[in-house]
């Protein structure tokens, strides 16, 4: 398995439309941004691109670049999906957390929750969805997200299938469980990248 860790953080601005984890919401003031200032899809981004080492969103959709003006975040979040599986793992769970003083999550939590998992191909009860207003930051002009994404490897979860689905005895599970770890080299040579180096500072 791997683990992804994604962080954003936008400025609100007055008049622009507001967007979190891909949903439109009714308030006054949007995130400023260079796109649509979706910080919750930015960070969901940066964490699935973290765990298959893949970069980061700067690293796919540079700021300069013109083409992302004004870009939905979606696309974005489609780019890091790909790496993913590229690299052949796909998501089990992802947990975050927002810090923002308006408007009130909790209420909308729920069809964010269910927003983000559409995106992602996820059951909603696999997508954690948590907000904190930003108590003694001095923030409250500023939306924040914190994403931590756990993957697995889309082959090894094919064997277990198998592996329930044939073995009779514990000692063949044993086998197939211990083939499963003796074959973690390879399973990581599926990765984007069989090393980390500095190309992954980014
Ligand atoms: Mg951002």
């Amino acid at each position: 398995m791997r683990i992804g860790l994604g962080y954003d953080s936008h400025a609100f601005k007055p008049g622009v439309p507001l967007v979190i984890g891909g949903l439109k919401i009714d308030h006054p003031a949007g995130l400023a941004g260079h796109s649509d200032g979706d910080v919750l899809l930015h960070a969901i981004t940066d964490a699935l691109l973290g765990a298959v080492s893949a970069g980061d969103i700067g690293t796919f959709f540079p700021p300069s670049d013109q083409r992302w003006k004004n870009a939905d975040s979606t696309i974005f979040l489609e780019t890091a999906l790909e790496e993913v599986a590229t690299a052949g793992y796909r998501i089990v769970n992802i947990d975050t957390v927002l810090i923002l003083a308006q408007p009130k999550i909790v209420p909308i939590a729920g069809e964010i929750r269910a927003r983000v998992a559409e995106l992602l191909n996820l059951k909603p009860g696999d997508v954690g969805i948590k907000a904190k207003t930003p108590e003694g930051l001095n923030q409250d002009h500023v939306a924040v997200a914190h994403v931590v994404v756990l993957l697995e490897p889309i082959a090894a979860t094919g064997d277990l299938a198998r592996m329930s689905a044939t073995a009779d005895t514990e000692i063949e599970i044993d086998t197939v469980v211990r083939s499963l770890i003796d074959d973690g080299g390879t399973k990581r040579a599926l990765g984007r990248k069989k090393h980390f180096d500095s190309d992954d500072l980014t």
